[in-house]
């Protein structure tokens, strides 16, 4: 049985707290790995190191940061499929997209090749006789990032790569399920030229957490997981006078108007909602035909494509669609739900409740299930579900279709299919979601603009990666300066204009 570390001060140390999480391979239900769990002890050594190696790394010119970042492309690029393998193992999502995971992750980090440009400064020439008034940003310090399981490597990166870039020195919590890829990372990066002790991984659970948000020492924390644990961390550490930002769950809405292109949205919505088993914060769950014209013939389009979904294991390279989910525990979590959604009245149209797949019958494999006429006081929609299931709620026009949307808790992505111009420009104009797609199923923004839901998907105020990374690790410093004379001219003790 293979012992996990947590990664200090550019190397792989092993746990002392005597605590284990168990790590599963999800296609086969085997434990293949143990996953050290951090004491307080050990986190806030982890985050006093950290504190130690920051001064240097923050007072080295950006461009020498840019450079890191630089070399760091290169070497995720040379270890790709090693990267990629070893995420597939723990995440269970197949080769190919464990691949596209670390590629979102990795453009970030090109992105942060722009430090210098990004943390130029503001100035402006004599804003009052004789004085200059300039700004700078500064980095925080130290910073925490705790992570969810569903991308193990473009999380962390999102996080890390711009508050390294900012010249901060990071405490990293990945996800107990997938914790290797990020160990990995954090070795690249040193490769790359980080010095020791400024990417700190530190393995564990509520104990390590609680302990990275009472630290003094901690000025920022960036969180991405479910929302009850999105508030709780952002209500802490706010609390204890730190910036946050966290981002929590969704319930992607897909609206398909009686003018669209049903088979293009049928290939979509397939795409979006069993693509990594369901497990993606942008993954559609709910799709909703205006009409009950439009309702049937998506319905007619949807069975098939969802009854020949590939499912297997990663090892079979380009030939499946979708992998198992992450546990046992969320397998059974996800049929709870499905048989909910049976139990109170929607129209299961495609039944995979006895799915098993063949030699990996102990895997964590849910099969693919398609509901119809979902209502919205049913469990099924009102809760985000996380894994191979889409529910197609009907709604009679595309003002009920909107309403549906907004009125739903989470406002992290959504869609509209359509070939009407006005009703795309009206719908991006007026839903209360933090990212729309016209035509697009999945939304993700790139790396140079920003991602981030509203309402219930996001507590807090700025994005995560693209200018608003950049501005949520650094601060803000103004100076108002005067050469050579000012005070030999006497003191001044009015607050004044600078006129
Ligand atoms: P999770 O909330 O269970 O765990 C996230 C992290 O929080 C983990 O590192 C975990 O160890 C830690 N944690 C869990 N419970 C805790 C507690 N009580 N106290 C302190 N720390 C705790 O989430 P998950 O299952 O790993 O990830 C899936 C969720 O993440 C989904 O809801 C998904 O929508 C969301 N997600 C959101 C985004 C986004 O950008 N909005 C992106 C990816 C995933």
């Amino acid at each position: 049985m293979q012992e996990l570390t947590h990664f200090l001060n550019g190397e792989y140390v092993k746990g002392t707290s005597g605590r284990f999480d168990d790590v599963f391979n999800p296609a086969t239900g085997e434990v293949q790995s143990q996953c050290p769990m951090a004491s307080v002890a050990e986190t806030e050594k982890a985050i006093a190191d950290a504190a130690a190696a920051q001064p240097a790394w923050g007072a080295m010119n950006p461009q020498r940061r840019a450079r890191v970042m630089m070399a760091m492309v290169g070497l995720m690029n040379r270890d790709m499929d090693k990267l990629a393998e070893a995420l597939s193992k723990e995440h269970g999502k197949t080769f190919p997209d464990a691949k596209g995971d670390l590629q979102r992750g990795l453009e970030v980090i090109e992105y942060c090749i722009a430090a210098p440009q990004m943390l130029k400064g503001e100035f402006t020439d004599s804003a009052g006789p004789g004085i200059d008034m300039y700004s700078m940003r500064q980095p925080l310090g130290v910073v925490a990032s705790i992570m969810p399981f569903n991308f193990p490597a473009m999380m962390p990166l999102w996080h890390v790569g711009p508050a390294l870039a900012c010249g901060n020195a990071v405490v990293l919590k990945p996800s107990e399920r997938d914790p290797s890829v990020p160990l990995m990372l954090a070795e690249l990066f040193v490769e790359a030229g980080l010095p020791a002790g400024c990417f700190q991984v530190v393995n564990g659970d509520k104990e390590a957490v609680d302990t990275l948000l009472d630290s003094e020492t901690i000025q920022g924390v960036s969180f991405v997981g479910s929302t009850p644990v999105a508030q709780y961390i952002y209500s802490r550490a706010t609390a204890n006078g730190k910036r946050a930002q966290c981002f929590g769950g969704a319930k992607n809405h897909m609206i398909i108007m009686p003018d669209a292109d049903i088979e293009q949205a049928a290939d979509a919505i397939v795409g979006a909602g069993f693509g990594a088993a369901g497990e993606r914060c942008m993954a559609i769950s709910v799709a909703v035909p205006v009409g009950e014209e439009t309702a049937d013939r998506l319905i007619e389009a949807l069975i098939p494509r969802v009854e020949n979904l590939k499912i297997g294991p990663w090892t079979a390279g380009n030939d499946v669609d979708m992998g198992p989910v992450v546990t046992a525990a969320a397998k059974e979590r996800i049929l709870g739900l499905i048989q909910s959604g049976v139990d109170q009245g929607a129209k299961l149209v495609v039944d995979n409740r006895d799915f098993s797949l063949q030699g990996y019958e102990d895997g964590f494999f849910v099969g693919p299930h398609l509901f119809d006429n979902v209502t919205p006081d049913m469990d099924i929609y009102r809760q985000e579900i996380f894994g191979p299931v889409v529910s197609t709620i009907r709604a009679a026009s595309y003002e009920e279709a909107l309403k549906l949307a907004m009125d739903h808790e989470y406002g992290n992505g959504t869609a509209i299919y359509t070939r009407d111009g006005d009703t795309a420009r009206d719908f991006a104009h007026r839903i209360n979601i933090g990212m729309v797609g016209i035509n697009v199923p999945v939304p993700v923004p790139l790396a140079y603009h920003t991602f981030g839901g509203w309402k219930k998907s996001m507590f807090g105020d700025l994005n995560q990666h693209g200018p608003d990374s950049f501005k949520f690790y650094s601060r803000t410093k103004t100076v108002t300066s005067r050469w050579p004379s000012g005070i030999k001219e006497g003191g001044e003790f009015n607050f004044k204009a600078m006129d």
